[in-house]
């Protein structure tokens, strides 16, 4: 074994070390979230703090550095996918990006936060933006002061989208984002008209939670759930974690009067766990066994919530068991009029109640917001009055105050800016995926309606979970698509959900 190999060894035990920290973070934050008891959360913050102090002073260690350095020659020359050199290149973009924050700005973007969480949930309680607008100010202020700790980019904002996306540019998103509002905004006009030809209300009524989690547990074990690697827990916000490739926890919530939102979560979040459960297990214990980005994993969360959860094939071969588990709110209604309920199209004013045809439209606002925010050009005080003019604007609609309009979301409390495109990025990625999936996998929808969902988990397993960190959103799409981002496989999967519900619209709303 020469040096350079040995430092690499020497890495590979470090990182492994750094990711078992991680994923004792991860746990951590789970059981705070679903079974600790309430009065466990002040000892709670203060481990996790440890930890969070424990993971950063490791990674940014001087040790890290030099390892890298004396590794890198071992892996010259291999592949790029190789274990080796994207081992050494995602560690080294890691330590690097964590290295140029100083710790000062770091813990003050911390403890900002946690100071402006809870004057969010009041403000936003209280409808009442002015109590949230200094917070929202200084959020601004030292997102602007960590934008400057990093080499300029074509645009400042193009900093926090690399955060969650590696290598994404605003250009980019400002691009597919646009040709997504031009489409949809005809569309959604033409929807509002007749959203009432759809009816809801059979999702609505009393639907046991027991019942509710039996059935979701049914469809996800389908998906490929399984107890000997999985969890599901009841949460107030749903979300999934991987403590490790084989311990996936997912979390969700059931509302004993409205029996989608629990269901469509639980398929949501499966959709998260899959991935972590796909990666290849050669990474286990290293950097590189995570999702590659937000949006990628965002795609595989919508895939199978909407794409395979809101499809007439799934609804073939569920709704069976559907009515049998919900016989008396079941009672006269047909498979149609679920999948149709389900898939209920109507502009409305908070993001995550919004249908997959309206939800996007949220997120392009918010995505330009910010830019105008951090360039100055809309100022903060400006906010509601700008959001509510965009809402009419976009959905036809506005919020009767800000609880309900600017105030709705926690992400700018917590210093959350240039996360929201994610979300609609994963729905445009998931449309141009299963375009892919469909021409390679002829029978898929013979198969959901037969109850096989197999068939697309390896499609995606083999396309994009295995590979964890080591291809990027832009690599992955560029094998899988054979190009970059693209908005016209979400047009068309939206229009063809619009005809099929609402009937054709016009050329003119179509074009
Ligand atoms: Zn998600």
């Amino acid at each position: 074994m020469d040096r350079a190999e040995r430092a690499f060894s020497d890495l590979k035990t470090h990182l492994a070390e750094i990711e078992d920290l991680d994923r004792i973070e991860s746990l951590l934050a789970w059981d705070q979230q679903t079974i600790m008891p309430p009065k466990g959360g002040a000892g709670r913050a203060e481990q996790l703090a440890t930890l969070t102090k424990l993971i950063h002073e490791r990674l940014t260690s001087e040790q890290t550095g030099r390892l890298l350095d004396e590794a890198a020659p071992f892996a010259e020359g291999q592949a790029y996918d190789s274990f080796e050199a994207s081992l050494i290149r995602v560690t080294r973009r890691d330590y690097e990006k964590a290295r140029r924050v100083p710790t000062e700005l770091a813990t003050e973007m911390a403890r900002l936060s946690a100071q402006a969480y809870p004057e969010w949930v009041e403000a936003k309680h209280q409808a009442d933006f002015s109590r949230f607008l200094p917070f929202l100010e200084q959020q601004l202020e030292l997102r602007r002061r960590y934008i400057a700790c990093f080499e300029p980019a074509e645009s400042p904002y193009d900093v926090l989208l690399d955060d969650f996306d590696p290598g994404m540019t605003t250009a980019e998103v400002a691009d597919v984002f646009a040709t997504l509002r031009e489409g949809l905004k005809p569309l959604v006009a033409w929807v509002r008209e007749r959203a009432d030809a759809v009816d809801d209300g059979l999702l609505h009524g009393q639907f046991p939670i027991d019942q509710q989690r039996q059935f979701a547990l049914a469809v996800i074990e389908r998906f490929g759930y399984s107890a000997e690697a999985w969890r599901l827990d009841p949460t107030e916000h749903p979300f999934a974690s991987a403590i490790g490739i084989d311990d996936i926890r997912l979390t969700t919530r059931f509302d004993e009067s409205w029996v989608n939102q629990g269901l469509f979560a639980t398929m949501h979040e499966c959709g998260h766990g899959l991935y972590e459960h796909g990666i290849d297990q050669a990474l286990d214990r290293s950097p590189l066994a995570e999702g590659g980005s937000l949006a990628m994993h965002e795609s595989q969360s919508r895939t199978w919530e909407n794409i395979v959860g809101r499809s007439r094939p799934f609804w073939r071969h569920f709704f069976p068991s559907f009515r049998d588990t919900f016989p008396e709110a079941m009672e006269g209604v047909d498979e149609e009029a679920v999948y149709r309920a389900v898939n209920k199209m109507q502009p409305s004013l908070i993001r995550v109640e919004a249908d997959e045809l309206t939800y996007n439209l949220h997120i392009v606002l918010r995505f330009e917001l910010e830019q105008a925010l951090l360039a100055g050009d809309v100022k903060p005080a400006e906010l509601p009055e700008v959001w509510n003019a965009r809402m009419r604007d976009d959905l036809g609609i506005e919020p009767p105050d800000d609880g309900q309009g600017v105030l709705q979301d926690v992400h700018w409390a917590i210093g959350l800016i240039g996360y929201f495109p994610t979300y609609a990025l994963g729905n445009l990625i998931a449309a141009q995926l299963h375009e892919r999936a469909q021409a390679d996998l002829p029978d898929l929808e013979a198969q959901w309606a037969a109850g096989e969902f197999g068939q697309l988990r390896h499609w995606h397993q083999s396309h994009i979970h295995r590979h964890g960190r080591i291809l990027t959103t832009k690599d992955l799409l560029e094998r899988i698509v054979g190009g970059g981002l693209s908005a016209e496989p979400l047009l068309r999967y939206l229009r063809n959900k619009v005809s099929d519900l609402y009937g054709e619209p016009p050329a003119t709303a179509a074009a």
